[in-house]
């Protein structure tokens, strides 16, 4: 059964104890009849909206009996999420984006369909990594409706977890895909104590600063990713670079990697076309951020708590 692992930081949309039960996936027989099992939950996913109810503090709808069955006779997509360890209750997600909002509104018993990215930092970490992990197996499964090599609709199997090409002269195999990026803290030495790279985006709310982050390229280990990224955003040089903990990012299909990088230079230039402001700021300037009109990144993302857990050193 799975544990609480222990990591660098608490992160948002980690922490989640549901077995997986990936041993599970292919047992075809014990897949129907926990579909029709009055304990089984139901997570519903609409266009990249998890259902919640939106009170003082939001909560994720897990539907069950009635109301779950009503949810899988209108889901496009099923997939089997896991087991619950406390009561061994099943977790599906079930998709039902090819529907309007009519046609769904009369199941959602006054709950709404939210984006996550918005409300995830307000919900429980438990809950906000099992509905991360339904909107992203449900955007997987759209994107991935036709084989990528012989363009045939493809079908799904083993509870969810992989799409099959039902063209016989093919058949091939599709599992979810998760892109891997890069989000690094650069510091460096001075005279008066360490500075660290923040940056605006051009993409920003204005004020806002963060670390800096980017997409790997195929063939480029992640340490190698950072060290580009950062000189191609800033023109600054890196070396000694250290991971520090990851973190899913469905939003729509990233997994975020944390890294700790050195500088061995000093000048910024800004690439302008993503990154339109890059400063190095002391531990004190990010203190006194908010008397500046200046934010740091959300307080669930990784990049907050690269630039918290650097805060903190210094105290
Ligand atoms: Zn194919």
């Amino acid at each position: 059964m799975p544990q609480q692992i222990r990591t660098t930081f608490s992160l948002h949309y980690t922490g989640g104890t549901l077995d997986r039960a990936t041993e599970k996936r292919g047992d075809t027989d014990w897949i129907a009849e926990r579909l029709t099992h009055s304990s089984s939950l139901i997570a519903p996913v609409w266009r990249n909206r998890n259902l919640i109810h939106h009170h003082d503090e939001p909560t994720a709808v897990l539907t069950v009996g009635n109301d779950a069955q009503k949810f899988l006779e209108l889901a496009e997509d099923i997939v089997l999420l896991g087991i619950e360890q406390e009561n061994g209750n099943t977790i599906f997600a079930a998709d039902l984006s090819h529907h309007d909002d009519e046609a769904i509104a009369p199941l959602t018993n006054g709950a709404s369909f939210l984006d996550l990215r918005e409300i995830g930092p307000m919900m429980s970490r438990e809950e906000a990594n099992l509905l991360a992990f339904a909107r992203g197996v449900m955007f997987w499964h759209r994107r991935q409706k036709y084989c990528g090599i012989c363009g045939h609709p493809t079908e799904s199997r083993n509870a969810g977890h992989m799409r099959q090409c039902t063209n016989p002269e093919c058949g091939r195999e599709h599992y979810p895909r998760t892109d891997p990026a890069v989000i690094m803290l650069v510091t460096r030495d001075t005279p008066n104590g360490e500075v660290c790279l923040l940056a605006h985006k051009a993409a920003m709310p204005e004020g806002w600063f963060s670390v800096l982050a980017g997409y790997v390229d195929p063939g480029e280990s992640l340490e190698e990713a950072v060290a580009r990224e950062v000189k191609e955003e800033t023109g600054v040089i890196v070396s000694d670079v250290q991971y520090r903990a990851s973190q899913p990012w469905p939003f729509p299909c990233s997994l975020m990697l944390g890294f700790r990088a050195r500088a061995i230079s000093e000048e910024i230039t800004c690439d302008d076309v993503e990154i339109a402001e890059a400063y190095w700021f002391s531990r004190d300037d990010l203190k006194h951020f908010p008397e500046k009109g200046y934010q740091l990144s959300r307080p669930d993302s990784i990049a907050r708590c690269l630039i918290d857990e650097w805060l903190n050193e210094g105290d």
